[in-house]
């Protein structure tokens, strides 16, 4: 079952806040996922590190220490008693009314629920999956985790209407970023790339251990930028992310990726990836 964390109380139901928060009328908050496996929090002081990052992009003090929310999140998930969890933390602003501008000094309101997640196998991922390219007219200042999340919102919706699993965001100039959800990947020749961690992207988590991964396995990598006609001339594509881990795609604007299934080196990385994330 959900369990629920809001402002200190732990809680079965599901908590109410304020109309007035300025999550709920403005968007004006950070969040983060944080996944679990066999009952331990995967990575959490990187996620832990990348929402002190996004709150101070935002001009938001978070009310405790880096080492006191680590505290907080663990303490909660442990509670909830899910083996494997996704925790969902999101830290608004607060509650005041409705003006754009805001007091600094404001009370922000921390709110927590752990999910239960079925542990997908292996055979789930190798299946491959299919995206759509959407143009990408977000902001920038796509390496804040806020929970404004319209644009990533209406472009999956987007990918789920034609039938696909994620969508692509690609920048006027031809530029991919990244996906509604995950980062994104190619490979060509042998060579794995992905966008740099700049402002047009958020830098997964998921994403710093899969170089991690590659670079162990000998997987020559780049932080490089590369265009919308690359993806249908790389051998293979994956994104990464919390919930997606590395999930290859066969299939992108209805177009063969590859041979039509999970490339060999894709394939590596995956079970590599999944057997570390997994032996905790
Ligand atoms: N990019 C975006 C836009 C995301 O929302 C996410 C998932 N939160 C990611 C990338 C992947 O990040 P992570 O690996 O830390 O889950």
């Amino acid at each position: 079952a959900l369990l629920y964390y809001l402002d200190g109380e732990i809680l079965e139901e599901e908590p109410k806040v304020s109309a007035q928060d300025r999550g709920y009328n403005f968007g004006d908050g950070v969040y983060e996922v944080i996944r679990s496996y066999r009952g331990k929090l995967f990575a959490l002081e990187d996620h832990v590190e990348r929402l002190f990052r996004s709150a101070s992009y935002i001009d938001l003090k978070l009310p405790y220490s880096p080492d006191e929310m680590s505290k907080l999140i663990t303490d909660f998930y442990n509670k909830s008693g899910n083996p494997e969890a996704a925790v969902y933390l999101q830290i608004t602003r607060g509650a005041a009314v409705r003006n754009h501008t805001y007091e600094r000094g404001m009370k922000p309101v921390v709110f927590m629920y752990s999910k239960p997640l079925d542990d997908k196998p292996l055979s789930y991922y190798e299946g491959g999956f299919k995206a759509i390219t959407v143009h990408d007219g977000r902001w920038d200042m796509c390496q804040a985790k806020t929970i404004c999340l319209l644009y990533n919102i209406l472009a999956k919706q987007k990918a789920k209407d034609a039938g696909c699993d994620e969508a692509i965001f690609v920048r006027d100039n031809g530029e991919v970023t990244e996906c509604g959800s995950s980062n994104l990947f190619i490979i060509k020749d042998g060579i794995l790339k992905t966008h740099p961690a700049d402002n047009r992207i958020l830098s997964g988590i998921t994403r710093k251990y899969v170089i991690e991964v590659a670079r162990k396995n000998g997987v020559h990598f780049r932080n490089e930028i590369f265009y919308k006609e690359d993806l249908f001339t790389a051998d293979e594509v994956f994104m990464t992310g919390t919930l997606s881990e590395i999930s290859p795609f066969v299939e992108i604007d209805g177009k063969t990726v590859g041979n039509g299934k999970p490339g060999e080196i894709t394939l590596k990385l995956l079970h590599s990836f999944y057997e570390m994330v997994r032996s905790v």
